[in-house]
Order: structure tokens, then C-alpha cells, then sequence
């Protein structure tokens, strides 16, 4: 078991300071903050430790924005569920020089099999360099994330809940439970799917209500693996939403529809567990010993924006949907790395007029797509004879290579491609990481900037060297003359023209520096 315990020490550059100054303000939640206003303690603070706000809280560390991150928790959450890195969430942790760190704590497997876990292998020769799923606990992952934030030097301080806010022409006046009020340019809601942000702002957050309850636990069980393993795979033949597998010694993680059983206000319990083991499986078991027993439902729910003024939404906290398919920590860290450079640009003065709101422009159709895919998944894993035909054919269908790894690069990320306008097919869409004369590709994004690769080693970055990196020469492997990479590794431009480069440097970067 790994140890969770860890104090969020203030780093020299970013001292909290209380202000005593701060007067009454009334209202909080109303949009009309008051005239007394506090001095701009931070530039950014995010609602929420979740991996979300912490992946946020490193990415705006990177370009040196004072972050505080405010969570509500007193102690990291030490419920252990295992949850699937996918590929584009590694590329991420690899491009910001994390995933040595990740891969320790992590069981890598194939990258198949994913999509309403209908087994299947994954097809060969994925575009990416890490073509895997990574199997890793939500507490080690969270608690990484949050250790490289606080190592960048952003603040953490928990026991603190947000539960108001006002925001005016300057910034956002936050307002803790127990009627602290701190100020900053902005603040992101990473607070989770029940978002008290979300709800102060008033965001709409349409779709459906849960109507499919599942129970999930782990505990000891009492018969051999072999006579488990037999009968998980006769019952899955027709029961999708069954599961008992090994997770770790004589632990076994346990998986079964809720329907019918206990008080959905109650939390569940162990009898809730052999009573439907017992009901699909025709035996419990004997189970006993339970590590921890949740239940989740299958909401899907998507805010109609993800910023007003100075206030955005980010994770959990801007969709919910159910986690057939593994997909949720990895949209929300995926947001993270997608605001996190522009909002950082907003904060250093050089962001274009635009460019923070292609945030909500690129991501709301990631997560619309996702929440759809979700909702195909769980039709797919319905008993009944419709769905379970469907389920068939599907299974058919992807024998066929291509429709496997549409599939496979739809649940995975990487095959996303932000629209960027007319171009050739790599525009907008991510790089993987290649092999370049300086060692590899993602080991020159670590440090969050812009990258321009130069084959015809006669462009150059000019005024904006100081926010773009420039490398000549890079590799044989890229058949293009020069490739632009925003900071989060997408291609913003391709081509030989040093004009036609300079209007996207200026469309992505802002203004040259000289
Ligand atoms: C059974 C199950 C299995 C899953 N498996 C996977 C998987 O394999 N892969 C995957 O990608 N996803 C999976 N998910 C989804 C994943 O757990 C979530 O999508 C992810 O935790 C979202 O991260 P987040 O940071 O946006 O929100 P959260 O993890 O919910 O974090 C929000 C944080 O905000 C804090 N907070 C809340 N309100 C306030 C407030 N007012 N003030 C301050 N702090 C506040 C909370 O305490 C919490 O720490 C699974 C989910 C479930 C239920």
C-alpha cells in the first residue's frame, strides 16, 4: 500500500497571506462583489484536488502563475479504485517528464478490449510510442499528480470548501466555509461532478438522471481462482455488468448491478453484495473482509459552457457520464493540459483575444463525444436480446481492422483533431512522440512551451523565442518541411513559409516580443 500522508508546504515564492483588510462581503454567490476589494493574492485558484485541479495547478506552475489550490478534503481520498490510464493521458504524464514516476506504481496492459469491454486485441501498430493501457490506483495517481504540483510550487491547503464567489472586472473573491474570502484573477471549478462552482455560476448542466445503479468493492473472497475464473467467464457471456477480478493478493474486486438491493441513500453493504452474487452467480463466494463497497450510477451530464468571465469549469465538474470504458480522469486531465498553457498566456499578458475560449471550443466536443460513446457502451451492455444482437454484430464488426481502431483511438484519445481550419490531415491532431536528434520528441515539452520543428533549418521563431522552442534539423522521421506544436503537443502549423508561420505564431502566441 502505498503511503498517502503528505503535508502541502507553501513554497518560498508563493506565501500565503491572509489580509486582514477584507471587509464584509456580502452576497458571495451574487455576481455584485463588493467595493472593498482584496488585493490579487493569486492569479489562479482552483476549486478541487481531484487529478483534474492538480494537473491544472502543475501545467499553470510551468509559466510561473501563482495557483492556490483549495480542497475541501482534510486527507487525500483513500478509496482504492483502480482506473485506466489511457494512451493520451500517458503521452501526457511522458510530455511533461512524469511517466517514469507514473509507470512504478502502474500494471501496464494491452490498450484493447476497452470499448464495452468487448475482448478484443488492440490492432497493430497504434500511432503512438506508448501504445498500453496503464492500470493504476485513483489515489497513487492523484497523489503523484499532486506532488508534481506542489514540487512546481504550487500551494495546496485542504480542509478548505468553497462555497461562494463574486467576480468582477479585476477578479473573483472566493469565499471558504468558514468565511475566509481570498482573491485572484481567476478561478477554475475542478470540484467534481456535484460542482458547487458549477452551481454558483449557474451553468446549465442538461442530460440524464442515473437510472442504472452499480455496487463495486473489494474484499477476500473464499473459493479457488480457477472456479471464480470459470464462472466470470460463463456469466459475462450475457451479464456486462458483472465482475470479480484479482486486485492484489486474496483481494478480489467485485462488480454487480445494484437493481433491487438496500437504500440508494444508504451506502451499501457487504450482505448488498452477496445478495446479488448470489442472485447472478448462483453463489457468493464467500465473500468476506471488504476493503471498501461504493456504488455509482450512470448520470450523463454535460455543462452548457465551460467559462463565464473569469470563472471556468474543468473535469468532473463540466460532464459526468458512466465509467464504461474508463474514460472520465483521463477527459478531465486532458482538459487540465488544454487550459492550462492558455490560461497561463491570459495571465502573462500575451495570450491572443481568443485564445482562452478555444478552451470550451476544442474540449466541449471532446466530452459531448465521449458521453455519446458512453451511452453506446452502456446500451451495449444491457441483457437485453436488442442490445445483446447489437452486441453481436459489433463484436463482428471489429474484426475488421479499421473499425477496431476507430474504436480504440476514439477511447484512447488519440485519434482527436481539433479544428484548426483547412489543412493537411495532421493539423490539429497531436504528435506522437518520435525519436529526434536530441533524445525524443515529448523530453522537449516539459517545460509546457511551444516547439517549432524545422526541417529546412531556414524558418525561425523570432520574436516569439520566448515562448517557442526552435529545433533544426530535428529527424529524418517527419515528412513534412516544418511542424508548429502548441505547448499541449497538438500541430497549430505546417509548411516552408517563414510569413504564413508568422501569422499562426501570432494566432497561437500573440503578439512577438520585439
Ligand atoms: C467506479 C468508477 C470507476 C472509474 N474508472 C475510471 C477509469 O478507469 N478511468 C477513468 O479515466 N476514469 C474513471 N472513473 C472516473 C474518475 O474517477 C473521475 O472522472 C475523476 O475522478 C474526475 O476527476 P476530477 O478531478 O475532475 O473530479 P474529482 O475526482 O471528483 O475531484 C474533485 C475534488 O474536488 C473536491 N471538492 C468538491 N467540492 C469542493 C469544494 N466546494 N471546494 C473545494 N474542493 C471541493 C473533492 O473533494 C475532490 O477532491 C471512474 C469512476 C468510477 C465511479
Amino acid at each position: 500500500m502505498h503511503s498517502l500522508q503528505f503535508t502541502a508546504e507553501p513554497s518560498s515564492t508563493d506565501t500565503v497571506e491572509r489580509d486582514s483588510t477584507v471587509g464584509d462581503v456580502p452576497g458571495l454567490s451574487s455576481p455584485a462583489a463588493g467595493t472593498d476589494r482584496a488585493p490579487l493574492m493569486f492569479d489562479v485558484i482552483i476549486a478541487g484536488c481531484g487529478p483534474t485541479g492538480a494537473m491544472l495547478a502543475a501545467e499553470l506552475r510551468l509559466h510561473d502563475v501563482r495557483v492556490l489550490v483549495l480542497e475541501k478534503e482534510t486527507e487525500p481520498v483513500s478509496f482504492v479504485r483502480i482506473v485506466g490510464l489511457h494512451i493520451r493521458s500517458i503521452e501526457l504524464m511522458a510530455m511533461r517528464g512524469l511517466l517514469e514516476r507514473i509507470l512504478q506504481h502502474g500494471r501496464q496492459r494491452p490498450a484493447g478490449g476497452f470499448f464495452a469491454a468487448i475482448p478484443k486485441p488492440p490492432p497493430e501498430g497504434l500511432d503512438s510510442a506508448y501504445a498500453y493501457l496503464l492500470g493504476i490506483p485513483q489515489p497513487v495517481i492523484e497523489h503523484l499528480l499532486e506532488e508534481h504540483a506542489i514540487e512546481l510550487g504550487a500551494q495546496v491547503r485542504r480542509g478548505c470548501a468553497v462555497v461562494g464567489f463574486a467576480q468582477d472586472d479585476e477578479g473573483v473573491t472566493v469565499e471558504l466555509a468558514d468565511g475566509e474570502q481570498l482573491r485572484s484573477r481567476y478561478l477554475v471549478g475542478c470540484d467534481g461532478g456535484r460542482s458547487t462552482v458549477r452551481k454558483l455560476l449557474g451553468v446549465g448542466f442538461p442530460g440524464e438522471p442515473s437510472r442504472t445503479e452499480t455496487l463495486m468493492g473489494e474484499m477476500e473472497v473464499g473459493v479457488p481462482q480457477e472456479e471464480i475464473a470459470a464462472k466470470v467467464t460463463e456469466i459475462r457471456e450475457t451479464h456486462q455488468r458483472f465482475w470479480l477480478r484479482p486486485a492484489g493478493v486474496g483481494v478480489y474486486s467485485v462488480v454487480v448491478p445494484a437493481a433491487g438491493v438496500s437504500d440508494r441513500a444508504e451506502p451499501p453493504t457487504l450482505e448488498d453484495f452477496k445478495q446479488q452474487l448470489r442472485t447472478i452467480a448462483g453463489t457468493d463466494f464467500g465473500v468476506h473482509s471488504p476493503r471498501w463497497l461504493s456504488r455509482f450510477g450512470d448520470a450523463t451530464r454535460l455543462a452548457e459552457r465551460y467559462r463565464i468571465g473569469r470563472v471556468l469549469l474543468a473535469g468532473d465538474a463540466a460532464h459526468i457520464h458512466p465509467p464504461t470504458g474508463g474514460q472520465g480522469l483521463n477527459l478531465g486531465v486532458q482538459d487540465a493540459f488544454n487550459l492550462g498553457w492558455k490560461l497561463a498566456a491570459q495571465i502573462r499578458g500575451w495570450a491572443p483575444e481568443t485564445l482562452l475560449d478555444t478552451y470550451q471550443a476544442e474540449r466541449h466536443p471532446v466530452a459531448e463525444d465521449v458521453l455519446d460513446n458512453t451511452r453506446a457502451q452502456m446500451e451495449l451492455s444491457s441483457t437485453e436480446p436488442g442490445p445483446q444482437a447489437v452486441r453481436r454484430l459489433l463484436t463482428e464488426l471489429m474484426d475488421f481492422d479499421e473499425v477496431n481502431r476507430y474504436l480504440i483511438e476514439k477511447i484512447t484519445a488519440i485519434g482527436i483533431r481539433y479544428d484548426f481550419g483547412e489543412g493537411p490531415d495532421l493539423l490539429g491532431r497531436r504528435l506522437r512522440d518520435i525519436d529526434v536528434k536530441q533524445g525524443h520528441l515529448y523530453g522537449l515539452l516539459h517545460r509546457g512551451r511551444g516547439l517549432l520543428l524545422d526541417r529546412t533549418e531556414r524558418l525561425t521563431v523570432g520574436g516569439w523565442s520566448d515562448r517557442v522552442d526552435y529545433l533544426a534539423d530535428p529527424t529524418a522521421v517527419l515528412d513534412v518541411p516544418g511542424v508548429l506544436l502548441r505547448p499541449d503537443g497538438h500541430v497549430a502549423w505546417i509548411g516552408d513559409d517563414q510569413q504564413d508561420l508568422d501569422d499562426h505564431l501570432s494566432r497561437w502566441f500573440g503578439k512577438p516580443a520585439n
